[in-house]
């Protein structure tokens, strides 16, 4: 799981993992509790939360107002859009090198099949 947050320091907007305590800052080296800092979504891929949180500060950057809520329902529904496609993309992945591994234990099978014939041969 990843969350997408704010550095207190410079204010640019990353992403980490939610196991980590303790959050130092690429750009600027601050470093911050990720309970106590703003955080704005959770994902649960590392590439979605690293887009989500690039685009975040792409709308962020260079204002000095914070982003409104439509904004924010926006970047949100962006998010859900491109967090299904990824699951979709990965549960593709996922079935072939399933399809894979069991085209690779049927051959195994098989090999497993001729080497016991082949055994049985030098005993007949
Ligand atoms: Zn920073």
């Amino acid at each position: 799981m990843y969350t997408i947050v704010k550095c207190e320091g410079c204010t640019r907007i990353f992403a980490v993992s939610r196991e980590q305590t303790y959050i130092i800052c690429p750009t600027c080296g601050c470093s911050f509790r990720r309970d106590a800092c703003t955080s704005y979504l959770d994902c649960e891929y590392r590439t979605v939360a690293v887009e989500i949180a690039a685009r975040l500060d792409e709308l962020i950057r260079d204002r000095s107002i914070p982003v409104t809520p439509e904004e924010m329902g926006r970047l949100r529904r962006d998010y859900q859009e491109f967090d299904q496609k990824y699951a979709e993309k990965r549960s593709v992945k996922e079935a072939e090198v399933e399809a894979e591994v069991e085209a690779e234990a049927e051959t195994e099978a098989e090999d497993l099949e001729t080497d016991k014939k082949d055994a049985y041969g030098l005993f007949e």
